[in-house]
């Protein structure tokens, strides 16, 4: 199955942190309208991934 995206630019809610986000779950974002979170490396705060930053 193809991922749709490469990339993802994330902002951290709780404290702030921005970064691209490279993993497996773009592929889970491609394909459900689901709600997609991944753990910030810096306070570990559940940050939801969103289509429109995605690449
Ligand atoms: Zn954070």
């Amino acid at each position: 199955m193809e991922c749709q995206y490469s990339s993802c630019s994330v902002t951290c809610h709780r404290c702030g942190h921005a970064w691209i986000y490279m993993g497996s779950r773009l592929s889970s974002l491609s394909r459900t309208r689901r709600k997609v979170r991944i753990g910030c490396p810096r306070c570990y705060a559940k940050v939801e991934l969103l289509a429109e930053g995605a690449r």
